[in-house]
């Protein structure tokens, strides 16, 4: 069944140069690297806090090493800076010899990204949902926001959709993929939280064959279906007095509201369920709780949407270096089970998902750019690519970098009275570096394609 909706006259909410729709990782690069450069921006967030799902979903860690030195610089280290001041992100262990080389306090970057966007005068608007974009003559002029007052407009000269989902871009009719080429599944989703009260020491000393057979029998009820799946990677040497585990997996279609809902709470009493069974069997455990579930899913994969260039897995295995570079990435192929079985490529470190140690790809602007409406891009996680080059540049160092780069590029293509595909790539990527971004093995101007 469907309805005509009758006609109406929308009132002007705000109006700006650059209209950044999302407010996780990749949009606020994008606005306060897109306001630093002289564009006047809005940024529209549906939640009541940034950071996406770096918050929301207490996703909270970093990769920004080669496994040999750092290669993610840029609005990332400024952001650690001002994270690191106030002791909300500290260095990983292995620093800077493994990928992961940071973890934050959510609680703390819902303020840093805050400070950053209101540090560059982005007028930002929480509880706020950019919903259908005003498509005239092929180009974006704005969305229109369902707000408390009523239907209004925000109208642009530059939207980038920075949804994680690509709604905005979907709907102005930018043609998407969505899910792996054998059966259009995306990556399995994961609620992320935190637990406190383990007496860490406790659990320390337990002696490594009894953790391994406990480990062992909770697989086992697990495969049973005495217990839910859990991420394969768990087990109980990550245990910390509090800590955020990756460990409850779930799968379905992140797009579908209703299925969402049925697996954000399955996904709570799954939680649930594994403390409950590990809080008898291992000492210090006794009076573990659940302090905090994530406010979203952790929603890993969904639309796509096709770019001027789509990053495959060939480009990031082998570490293809690309003419209109914007930073670098370094993640591997990292695949969680889209049948939400908790397996992760991630065990398979080591194996042919890894980016070679010392080397890095490109992450191109061709991927956050479209062929349909000139004047809208992506960045972060609906960029263009394949489901398993998604796996790799989904991670929020590699959407910042993209968000960075985009969000520059949309100020610099608004100055010079331009589309973004025709900006000037050199003089994007000497900004880009002026401004902290490492970017280097760029192919020389002959070379371009
Ligand atoms: C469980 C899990 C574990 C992960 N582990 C890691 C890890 O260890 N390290 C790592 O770096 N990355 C990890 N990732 C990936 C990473 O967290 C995300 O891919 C990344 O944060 C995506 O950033 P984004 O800005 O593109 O999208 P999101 O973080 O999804 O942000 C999108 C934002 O847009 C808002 N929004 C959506 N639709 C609208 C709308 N219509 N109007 C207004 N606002 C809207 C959302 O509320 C959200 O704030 C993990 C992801 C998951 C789910």
């Amino acid at each position: 069944m469907v309805i005509t909706v009758p006609e109406q006259e929308v009132p002007v909410l705000a109006e700006c140069d650059v209209l950044v729709c999302g407010g996780g990782t990749a949009g606020i690069t994008a606005a306060v690297a897109a306001a630093r450069h002289g564009a006047s921006v809005v940024l529209l967030e549906r939640w009541p806090m940034l950071g996406g799902m770096a918050t929301a979903a207490l996703v909270t860690g970093w990769h920004r090493s080669d496994r040999e030195k750092m290669v993610i610089y840029g609005l990332v280290e400024e952001t650690a800076q001002r994270a690191e001041k106030h002791g909300w992100i500290w260095k990983d262990g292995q620093y800077p010899r493994a990928h992961e080389t940071h973890w934050f306090e959510p609680e703390g970057m819902k303020i840093v990204y805050h400070d950053m966007l209101d540090e560059a005068k982005v007028r930002t608007f929480c509880y706020t949902v950019a919903g259908e974009p005003i498509v005239e003559g092929g180009r974006i002029r704005g969305v229109l926001a369902e707000t408390k007052q009523g239907r209004r407009a925000v109208l642009a000269k530059i939207v980038v959709d920075a949804t994680g989902d690509g709604d905005v871009a979907a709907k102005a009719g930018v043609p998407f993929e969505f899910g792996r080429a054998s059966d259009g599944r995306v990556q399995g989703m994961t609620m992320m939280y935190r637990v406190c009260n383990i007496v860490e020491a406790k659990v320390k000393s337990f002696p490594p064959d009894k953790a391994r057979a406990v480990m062992e029998a909770m697989r086992a009820a697990s495969k049973a279906g005495e217990l839910p799946p859990f991420n394969h990677a768990f087990g109980l040497g990550h245990a910390r007095n509090r800590f955020i585990p990756n460990m409850c997996p779930v799968a379905g279609n992140p797009l579908d509201e209703e299925e969402l809902t049925r697996l954000t709470i399955k996904s709570r009493r799954q939680a649930h369920a594994y403390w409950d069974w590990l809080r008898t069997r291992v000492p210090g455990l006794e009076k573990v709780q659940i302090e905090q579930t994530g406010m979203s899913l952790g929603i890993r994969e969904s639309r796509r949407i096709r770019g001027l260039k789509t990053l495959d897995a060939e480009m990031i295995l082998g570490t293809a270096k690309h003419p209109d570079a914007i930073g670098h990435g370094i993640w591997m192929i990292d695949i969680h089970d889209p049948l939400g079985t908790g397996y992760t490529t991630w065990n398979d470190r080591g194996q042919r998902n890894m980016v070679p140690v010392g080397k890095s790809y490109h992450i191109p602007l061709g991927m956050c750019l479209n062929a349909t409406v000139p004047n809208l891009a992506v960045a972060g996680r609906c960029a263009s690519s394949t489901h398993e080059g998604h796996s790799s540049v989904r991670v929020q160092t590699h959407c910042m970098v993209m968000g960075q780069g985009v969000g520059t590029a949309a100020a610099m293509a608004l100055a010079a009275g331009r589309d973004m595909a025709k900006v000037d790539v050199p003089a994007l990527q000497a900004a880009l570096r002026k401004d902290g971004v490492y970017l280097e093995d760029v192919p020389v101007e002959a070379e371009r394609t």
